[in-house]
């Protein structure tokens, strides 16, 4: 562009945009700079100002507005091309270092949301041994030079297993020391069979604990009956006690939220029983029992807006009161603590967890799939553990910075498309995110902007102290 275009007739500069998003949270104005992840609240009237300036880029403009613009690295000289950044460029598969290993598919409890349709995932078994140890072998020798492998051990109830995943640790360790690797060990339990020496052999062998626990007892119980449909709370509630109790800083909580009025119950007997050491998530489809895309009746996750909302202010008012109690209560629900996170310095995100990527699911009979949840999935198989893994380049090189209505999408470098899993439940598309997950996910994100302002440098200190604020994209993705 010529200097004699690029100014108007009473000698103002032409100001392109790059690309922005704006909105107005509990009163204050808040800009985004989409591309480069710089957020500031302004002035009372600049987003009238971005308006203006996007629909002619002579508008007028004060200095205060130019200074805001080169503060939030808005504005070009040039004229900026429609849509996001370009997709990065291709990269080749990883190596795996993280896996969800399906010692028993099948489970002591029916859980009325349970992805895995009863935790059989299409095909009830145990794995062997043989499987177990060869799995153990395949993940150390795909490694490379990464030197930290994670195994979870899942199902189904990984404890219906417990010898095998004992025998699976031992042989871990010795195969991992002999190749000059380590491991980090989890068990994703539904607690009923945890009693005191099981907890004592998780405490002895560092083995962290991932465990469903859907807050008050007549809602676990309705979630989350035995087998013989019975409560599971009695007995859940007395082990779960326990296990907070012997490994206070190795137990972690998950709530499934099957019907949207639960969750502020669920947060409030989650966040007194143990701190800080919670999530939550929205029941997902079962791939299982119907056709992807049959997510109706599932309750919708921007029914959770509005309480985040709420607990974000309960929040910054417990961090001000420095009500360590408080802030541990609601730190962790939607993981907004990881909103915080993601908003310090920092570049877009990639991916919004290691499907396919890093992280695999390995079923009883050592078929590898994409992740946990997709196990028993014949189109989500990635390999097995005797002969490696195949073609991941749709995990590893995802479309979701090529097609709509992720690649224009504002909230895209934090989001990144969301969980395929959960796509697929939803809309019948692993790439296609429901409205009801983008309206959530950007509430999420503003709401985590105006937090990112609400606190000072100090709060923030001592939310990543405490440990209360993590990046954690998927509980089961070490
Ligand atoms: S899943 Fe929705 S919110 Fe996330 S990037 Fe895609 S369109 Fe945006
Ligand atoms: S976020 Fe979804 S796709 Fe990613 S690992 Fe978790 S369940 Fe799988």
């Amino acid at each position: 562009m010529t200097e004699d275009k690029a100014m108007s007739e009473g000698g103002r500069r032409a100001l392109y945009l790059r690309p922005w998003h704006a909105f107005v949270y509990d009163g204050h104005e808040y800009v985004l700079n989409t591309g480069r992840l710089l957020t500031r609240r302004v002035r009372p009237g600049f987003i009238a100002t971005l308006e203006r300036l996007a629909a002619d880029p002579l508008a007028p403009r004060t200095d205060d507005d130019e200074l805001e613009l080169f503060q939030l690295e808005l504005a070009s000289a040039e004229p900026v091309p429609v849509g996001m950044d370009e997709a990065p460029p291709p990269r080749t598969p990883p190596p795996i270092t993280s896996i969800n290993l399906m010692v028993a598919q099948r489970c002591n409890l029916r859980c009325i949301y349970c992805y895995g349709g009863g935790g059989e995932y299409g095909d009830a078994g145990m794995m062997s041994e043989a499987t177990a140890r060869r799995t153990v072998d395949w993940l150390i020798g795909q490694a490379g030079e990464r030197t930290r492998l994670s195994i979870s051990f899942f199902g189904g109830e990984p404890l219906l297993a417990l010898p095998l995943v004992k025998s699976t640790v031992v042989y871990a360790r010795e195969a991992a020391a002999a190749a000059g690797k380590s491991f980090g060990f989890a068990v994703c339990t539904n607690a009923m069979l945890l009693d005191d020496a099981t907890i004592a052999y998780l405490k002895d062998n560092d083995i962290r604990a991932l465990v469903g626990f859907d807050g008050p007892p007549e809602i676990h119980d309705r979630n989350r009956p035995r087998a013989d449909g019975g409560p599971s709370s009695p007995v859940f509630l007395e082990h779960a006690r326990r296990l907070t109790e012997e490994m206070p800083d190795a137990a972690n909580f998950r709530a499934t939220i099957w019907r949207s009025e639960d969750l502020p119950a669920v947060v409030d007997y989650l966040g007194r029983f143990c701190g800080g050491s919670y999530q939550t998530a929205f029941a997902a489809a079962c791939l299982h029992d119907g056709e992807p895309g049959q997510g109706e009746g599932l309750p919708s996750p921007a029914d959770g807006i509005g309480f985040a909302r709420e607990s974000i202010a309960a929040f910054v008012d417990a961090v001000r009161r420095g009500d360590e109690a408080e802030v541990s209560r609601y730190a962790r629900w939607l993981d907004f603590g990881a909103a915080l996170a993601l908003l310090g310095p920092q570049r877009p995100q990639r991916a919004h967890c290691g499907v396919g990527s890093s992280m695999a699911g390995v079923g009883a009979d050592g078929t590898l799939y994409a992740c946990h949840r997709f196990v028993g999935s014949p189109e989500h198989v990635i390999g097995d553990v005797f002969a490696g893994t195949g073609d991941r380049d749709r995990f590893v090189n995802k479309p979701t910075f090529r097609t709509e209505p992720c690649a224009s999408c504002w909230a895209r470098p934090y989001c990144v498309g969301g969980c395929l899993h959960y796509n697929l439940g939803a809309t019948g598309d692993m790439f296609t995110p429901s409205d009801d997950w983008c309206r959530l996910v950007k509430a999420w994100i503003e709401g985590g902007i105006h937090l990112d302002h609400e606190l000072t440098e100090g709060d923030k200190e001592l939310l990543y102290e405490h440990k209360l604020v993590a990046r954690r994209p998927c509980p089961y993705d070490l």
